[in-house]
């Protein structure tokens, strides 16, 4: 950590000032919830709310990105703040004053608090713009749930956006229960899986139900996949590199009796290494074709490589510990015990330059940590508080990234 604590101290009271203005930005963007690649109106809105900042403003071609860039006062390196812009296909059902006005759409995912937080630390920095040595991107994002919008922005030159490769990219994730409001978590190394989407297949041949000599029925070799699928999972894979499978659907057949032509089965697989996501595949494959093959029938396996896993640089995540403690005080920083099983496109980012991906706590102070509805429920709530905190942090590591650089 370089910065000096009367910088971390008034980024932290100015992040609580402006938090009025940035808790209504976040509740303008939750009222009109988009989801994936194309999303017009957060879009207008984030090109609105940084029109008086004086930045570099660049849009996207294959998607409804923003891309900012802010210029400090001095040369030098650039870094990346990241925030992702969709909503997810759910029905809220908070009973918040600012909700969707848009059924079966939903920010239920928090990403409005991104959103308004980036645009927060934006203003921050801005703020600050004659102390900064260095250049700040801003990459706003739509597509994180499922449609690989950070692979979209990085092949449209996000990462180049200042003139030079960033040295360093942060990004946050808002979370509606199991931590406390303002809390921040991460940890070096893995920090998230990687995803991804299995639709198999079995190709029998239909029949009696009285005669299965005379069919090849695909409602057997279906069950023993969906149970070799966990065989294998146990027997081929490192217990401390785990492999998570789980078949969510399997579907075959009209009625009782009466042998299908086909099944199908359908299967996330969660993994925490890039080892165990670079061989998962084909070891999938095989127990599929394998057990197919055993009983004369044959499969298709369409494999869908989902998200890679998001590995923190230790370093980086260092930073954030120490200027989280720092700004917020002793207890403000919890050290992750270990990564969690769901997956986010930053990782596309981590995997081209350092940084680190935080976890931040916004569990509505009316409401347990240890029983509050998940991300993705249509009763999640989000603490406007967290953006008194989120801001603060990520111009805090832009900050301390260049001024490091600087010496
Ligand atoms: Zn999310």
């Amino acid at each position: 950590m370089t910065l000096d604590p009367a910088v971390l101290a008034g980024l932290r009271e100015d992040a609580r000032a402006q938090l009025p203005e940035v808790a209504a930005l976040r509740h303008a963007l939750h009222r009109v919830p988009e989801i994936g690649l194309d999303l017009p109106r957060t879009q207008a809105l984030v090109l609105e709310a940084l029109a008086p900042l004086d930045l570099e403003v660049s849009t996207g071609t294959g998607l409804s990105s923003v891309v900012a860039v802010l210029r400090g006062a001095r040369p030098g390196p650039a870094v990346l703040l990241r925030g992702d812009m969709d909503a997810l296909p759910v029905t809220e059902d908070t009973g918040e004053a600012f909700s969707s006005e848009h059924a079966g759409t939903m920010h239920a995912c928090g990403h409005d608090l991104h959103v308004a937080g980036l645009v927060g630390a934006a203003r921050l920095l801005a703020a600050r713009r004659d102390q900064i040595a260095g250049s700040v991107v801003l990459m706003f994002q739509p597509g994180e749930e499922g449609d690989h919008g950070a692979r979209i922005m990085i092949e449209e030159g996000v990462l180049d956006a200042a003139g030079e490769r960033v040295v360093a990219a942060y990004g946050l994730h808002v979370v509606s229960s199991m931590i406390p409001s303002g809390l921040v978590t991460t940890r070096p190394g893995t920090m998230l899986a990687a995803a991804d989407t299995v639709h198999v297949t079995v190709h029998g041949r239909g029949g009696h139900g009285s005669m299965p000599h005379l069919a090849l029925d695909p409602v057997p070799v279906a069950a023993e996949i969906v149970l070799a699928l966990q065989a294998m999972v146990t027997r081929q894979f490192d217990v401390f590199d785990p492999v998570v499978v789980t078949v969510g659907r399997i579907d075959a057949g009209t009625t009782d009796n009466v042998i299908p032509g086909s099944a199908r089965i359908e299967a996330t697989v969660r993994s925490f290494s890039e080892v165990a996501h670079g061989v998962v595949p084909e070891r999938f494959t095989r127990v599929c074709e394998g057990v197919a093959a055993a009983h004369g029938l044959t499969v298709t396996v369409d494999y869908q490589r989902g998200y890679p896993v998001t590995v923190n640089t230790p370093a980086e995540v260092d930073r954030a510990a120490a200027l989280t403690t720092a700004m917020l005080g002793e207890g403000a920083y919890l050290p992750a015990p270990q990564p969690l099983s769901g997956a986010e496109d930053f990782s596309y980012v981590l995997q081209e330059v350092p940084g680190t991906y935080l976890g931040l706590g916004a569990t509505p102070a009316d409401l347990d940590p240890r029983t509050a509805p998940y991300n993705h429920s249509a009763q999640a709530r989000y603490d406007d508080g967290a953006l008194a905190v989120g801001p603060a942090v990520l111009a805090a590591l832009a900050l301390d990234r260049l001024a490091e650089a600087a010496g």
